[in-house]
């Protein structure tokens, strides 16, 4: 049978098959079909045999594994499948075959894609290395750990972070009339704690019945199960539709999802989203302007080269060191396609980069914006319900140059060292956010972190925990510690570095935190 395959190869007719596979005009893949193909009249020589070689019976299995192979692109290639549906559940690279030594870790993952495909889309290595179902950051640990993880974020600094964006919630829906029944979407939660914290504010603050359904959209399971172990009292269950749900302690239904395409529309639910720290984890494109138009970023295998990416950002995330010279040494490093890609179009069709000049580097986050534009039309304009809040680091006013690196320890390191074990994160582009949902709704902000909280209250709500701990000066120490970090506008703090952006729905009144009053 393998035989024959390689004879069907060498004849020419499945090579024209593979191509079209691998042609990247959307037309002729979506019409491609397998019964175009005619595996079932194949020359018999005189000696009787197929080709010259082979027995009818040798040749129709061989059609027959041609054919399902056949069908089985097909089935991958007509649209249903789009490499984020399977996001945590199925490797997005070529299945290694029997002849590649074995896939250990990532590296040799893209060691081999490489030797195989030639140099990779930047946004195809940061995909894998963030959620790649076996070795991926983000699927394989939980980053957040105490001891052992790479970062911190706000709401584990402090549970003020979280009851501010409560209260927020609570004026939102109180000026949109208490809708009863509400849910609360959280892209990226983490351990679970901001949701953990605002749920907890919002349920003491409503006090009236409002039913309350939570939406998690989590790629990882390590973290879906910290979630589930800080949020919920009941068992972690699996529908037959494949979602995790469980109930929470404060008797929410609650619900995994992968993607934001999982998210069921529902008119009569009020929608409030929140995604914190959740942009700046996607993927980015890559492009550099030549001399012969915009060239696409490419991943490269080069183990002797030194690391010849430019110059690594400033520590600007709170709490990051410097690199270690030593993880400078890297398996992987970027280069500028000497041709053009199916992705060099992308910069082209935008205005925003027409008068950048030759040799600008920027980076584009498709993956942003069909986020940002699900949000978006989750909000209800009709009965000016739901809001959402986008809180993360990021540029205002500028186009993102590169600005991608890797965090390692609490320390900021080449994106290329270590596949799989390096956070990888961008600085999130909110202007680009703000232009593509403002024809959905009405963007607010981006305001920086330590004015929003201020606005909100958090002056007081500290105030009040210091005098609660009068006599404990400890305590008191850590409660101002934690304020310093979170409003704080020192290179240290978050508070300018980090932004919010709401968006609601058109003609809504000013939200607290943007300029409205509560
Ligand atoms: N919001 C949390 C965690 C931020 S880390 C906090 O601030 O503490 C980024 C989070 O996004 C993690 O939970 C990670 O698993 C999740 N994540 C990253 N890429 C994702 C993707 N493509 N789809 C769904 N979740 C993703």
């Amino acid at each position: 049978m393998f035989n024959l395959y390689r004879l069907l190869l060498a004849t020419g007719r499945v090579p024209v098959v593979a191509r079209t596979v691998y042609n990247h005009s959307i037309k002729p893949i979506r019409a491609f079909s397998a019964s175009s193909y005619n595996l079932s009249s194949p020359p018999i020589d005189e000696n009787g045999l197929y080709y010259g070689k082979f027995t009818k019976e040798e040749y129709e299995n061989a059609a027959k594994y041609i054919k399902l192979q056949i069908e089985n692109l097909e089935t991958e290639i007509k649209g249903e499948v789009n490499v984020r549906d399977n996001v945590g559940k199925m490797p997005q690279f070529p299945l290694r075959d029997s002849g590649a030594s074995e896939v250990k870790n990532l590296s040799d993952l893209f060691t081999q894609t490489i030797k195989t495909t030639g140099p990779i889309p930047l946004s195809a290595y940061m995909r894998q290395c963030l959620t790649h179902p076996e070795f991926g950051y983000y699927t394989t640990r939980n980053p957040l750990d105490r001891n052992e993880g790479d970062f911190i974020t706000s709401p584990e600094i402090s549970s003020v972070f979280g009851e501010m964006i409560g209260i927020w919630l609570l004026t939102v829906w109180q000026q949109q009339g208490k809708p009863s029944s509400i849910r609360v979407v959280e892209f990226g939660p983490g351990k679970g704690t901001l949701v953990h914290d605002v749920l907890k504010s919002f349920n003491k603050l409503a006090k009236s019945a409002v039913s309350i359904e939570i939406n998690l959209i989590e790629a990882s399971h390590v973290l879906r199960k910290e979630q589930w172990k800080l949020l919920c009292d009941q068992p972690l269950e699996t529908t037959p539709e494949g979602f995790n749900v469980s109930t929470t302690r404060w008797g929410n239904s609650i619900k995994w999802l992968d993607t934001e395409k999982d998210i069921a529309h529902d008119g009569s639910v009020a929608n409030y989203i929140l995604a914190h720290e959740f942009f700046d984890a996607l993927p980015v494109k890559g492009f550099k302007k030549t001399e012969h138009g915009w060239r696409e970023l490419v991943v490269e295998h080069t183990p002797s080269v030194v690391n010849t990416q430019s110059t690594l950002p400033e520590p600007e995330q709170a709490g990051a060191q410097k690199v270690d010279d030593e993880l400078l040494d890297t398996q992987f490093h970027l280069t500028v396609s000497p041709k053009e890609t199916p992705s060099s179009i992308i910069p082209k069709l935008s205005p925003r980069y027409k008068d950048l000049e030759v040799g600008a580097q920027i980076e584009i986050c498709t993956e942003a914006e069909l986020y940002i534009m699900k949000m978006a039309q989750l909000i209800n304009n009709e009965k000016k319900l739901g809001g959402v809040l986008v809180i993360d680091y990021g540029v205002v006013g500028q186009i993102p140059e590169m600005t991608l690196r890797g965090i390692y320890k609490h320390k900021f390191v080449s994106p290329f060292i270590k596949p799989g074990e390096v956070d990888l994160s961008i600085d999130v582009d909110f202007d680009n956010l703000v232009d593509l949902s403002s024809k959905c709704c009405a963007p607010f902000g981006p305001v920086n972190q330590g004015d929003w909280l201020h606005n909100l209250g958090i002056g007081y709500r500290v105030d009040q925990l210091l005098k609660k701990n009068s006599e404990n000066y400890e305590e008191q120490e850590k409660i101002y510690n934690a304020y310093q970090r979170l409003t704080g506008t020192d290179e240290k703090s978050m508070g300018s570095i980090y932004k919010f952006l709401c968006l609601m729905p058109h003609g809504s009144e000013t939200p607290v935190g943007f300029g409205g009053s509560a």
